[in-house]
């Protein structure tokens, strides 16, 4: 599997399940299959970026899609208390798939500061 085909990439050409609850021509949006909230949800471009750090300016509106899609997801899921949006960025900080993605974690009482 190379770089540019990832796990999530597979998603995306529905090689493999997801519980798939949002799509667009730029974004995709599953359930974790391990989450760590009541809702855990998986923002994604289709665009293949491994990470936030190999974003490019061209990049800029796809960016923004993102976070506004992750707002409207959480609408939809109903998290009006609130909700975390997390992007992992590199081994460092945990990062495990190598396809850009936020994560939508909400429908709990979240801490700060994250392990
Ligand atoms: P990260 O550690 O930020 O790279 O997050 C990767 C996330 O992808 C983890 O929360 C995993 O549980 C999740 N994940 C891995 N494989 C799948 C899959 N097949 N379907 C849904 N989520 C997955």
């Amino acid at each position: 599997m190379s770089e540019q085909d990832t796990l999530f990439s597979k998603i995306i050409r529905r090689e493999i399940p997801a519980d798939i609850v949002y799509e667009d021509d730029m974004a995709l949006a599953f359930r974790d299959i391990n989450p760590q909230a009541p809702i855990h949800i998986l923002v994604i471009p289709k665009k293949p970026i491994p990470k936030l750090a190999d974003a490019v300016p061209e990049d800029h509106a796809l960016m923004g899609h993102l976070l506004l899609t992750a707002k409207r997801i959480a609408e939809e899921e109903g998290l009006q208390n609130g909700y975390r949006v997390v992007i992992n960025n590199g081994p460092e900080a945990g990062q495990t798939v190598f396809h850009l993605h936020l994560h939508i974690l909400g429908g709990r009482q979240m801490q700060w500061p994250p392990g």
